[in-house]
């Protein structure tokens, strides 16, 4: 009997990437009976994101970003020069922080240290167990649900979060709902050192096959690269030696960074996009890249996936204030209504900007150069757009308007 009871959580969260440890930290940190499963892999694939603000403040809370802030380099200017060679291209618009009263829109933090961190405050948080082995599927039942394990093991839970990534294992098994598709693109990913200081200043070249996009790193003379391009282009970068494909990308970004050499390791990730109907299913909750996929623009997957963390431990918590079941139908509905609007809106955002890139039509160029022009030339458009993307507070989660 003590045996099961030291098997039996309320919450047993799967996956432990970025916002699976998010998530269970959070859950655990509210008084929640809470497990962790999956293995804790070395994360070495050279890759930053861009955290937003209310990124920040939920890493915060969590107490990750002191320790995160030293390596953290602070997005002061957002800079889109349209490079598509269309008829109507805009000049380059610059979106400034301090224009909305911000020290920074994000920081870019290397994925590994991000990772790294959360897993050891997940190691010393109490009400948190860690399950170091993958999960083999889930048994929903009427009262919790029964997490297989690859090692033989199993654990009990009334609700199950799926925080296992874009292939999800836990979706699939489900019957959840999934439109996926393709885009005919890959993104180049690496780091490079630079002669020239960076300033702080994120720019994003939009070119015929994608965006690229050089992200400042700490130090002022390092960024980090997300280059999206048609697939065989992508492939012929990738297969260059480090010289050439630094000689490549310095042309690409117009020497503006002056000389550059590769200084970190190179990624190649395929462009898909993914939407589930609703991101839950009996006793299960849908998180991160499980419950959206969309392609690298605009910073918005990793803050997306926060923001689920953030929003189910609400539920949570509101569900343990009135004495509900954490994995009930009302505690899975609340979590996602809430989070329907925010999940389809940037996919479709995203979506719709990457293939307007692709399209290759005048009206499209149009549209898009007219869109950027406007936020560019009329100062209050531009500031309600760069708050929205950055500081969406209406009916944001509790810990992500927490104070710092
Ligand atoms: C090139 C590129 C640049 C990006 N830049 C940004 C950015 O600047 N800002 C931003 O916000 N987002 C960015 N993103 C998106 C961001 O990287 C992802 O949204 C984020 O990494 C997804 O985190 P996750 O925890 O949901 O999934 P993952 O990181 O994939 O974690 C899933 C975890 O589940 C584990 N797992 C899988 N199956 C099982 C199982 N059966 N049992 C247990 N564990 C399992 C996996 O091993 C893994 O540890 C970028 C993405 C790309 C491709």
């Amino acid at each position: 009997m003590a045996e099961e009871n030291e098997k039996h959580f309320a919450v047993a969260v799967v996956g432990a990437g970025a916002a699976g440890l998010a998530a269970a930290l959070a859950s655990a940190q509210a008084g929640i009976r809470t497990a962790l499963v999956g293995r804790h892999a070395p994360v070495a694939d050279g890759r930053t994101v861009a955290l937003l603000d209310g990124s920040v403040r939920f890493l915060d809370a969590l107490g990750a970003w002191p320790v995160i802030a030293p390596q953290a380099s602070p997005l002061c200017e957002l800079q889109i020069v349209d490079d598509t060679g269309s008829l109507f291209r805009p000049p380059p618009a610059r979106f400034r922080a301090a224009e909305i009263g911000l020290d920074a829109f994000g920081w870019n933090v290397e994925s590994a240290r991000l990772v790294e961190t959360l897993r050891a405050r997940a190691r010393a948080q109490e009400n948190l167990t860690l399950v170091e082995s993958d999960a083999a599927g889930a048994e929903p039942a009427e009262r919790f649900s029964r997490l297989g394990l690859v090692d033989g093991g199993h654990v009990l839970a009334e609700l199950i979060v799926g925080a296992d990534g874009a292939r999800s294992p836990l979706r699939a098994a489900s019957g959840v709902r999934v439109r996926d598709w393709a885009y005919p693109q890959a993104a180049i990913t690496t780091i490079l050192a630079h002669e020239r200081p960076h300033r702080d200043v994120s720019t994003e070249f939009h070119t015929r096959s994608g965006p690229f996009t050089l992200v400042p790193m700490a130090g002022g003379h390092r960024s980090s690269l997300v280059w999206v391009t048609g697939e065989g282009a992508a492939r012929r970068l990738a297969d260059l030696d480090d010289a050439a494909l630094s000689d490549a990308v310095e042309r690409q970004a117009r020497a503006m960074l002056g000389a550059m050499r590769i200084d970190g390791p190179r990624g190649l990730v395929p462009m898909r996009g993914l939407a589930v109907g609703r991101p839950v299913a009996p006793r299960l909750a849908l998180i991160g890249e499980a419950a959206h996929v969309f392609p690298p623009i605009g910073a918005q997957g990793l803050n997306l996936g926060l923001r689920d963390a953030a929003a189910l431990r609400d539920a949570l918590v509101r569900a343990a204030r009135d004495g509900r079941d954490p994995g009930g139908r009302g505690t899975l509905d609340a979590y996602a209504s809430g989070r329907r609007l925010d999940a389809a809106a940037r996919t479709a955002a995203v979506d719709l900007l990457n293939r307007s890139l692709l399209a290759d039509l005048l009206p499209v160029d149009a549209l898009r150069g007219l869109g950027l022009l406007a936020m560019a030339q009329i100062g209050p458009l531009r500031r309600i757009v760069m708050r929205e993307g950055v500081l969406p507070r209406l009916g944001a989660p509790e810990l992500m308007r927490a104070r710092r």
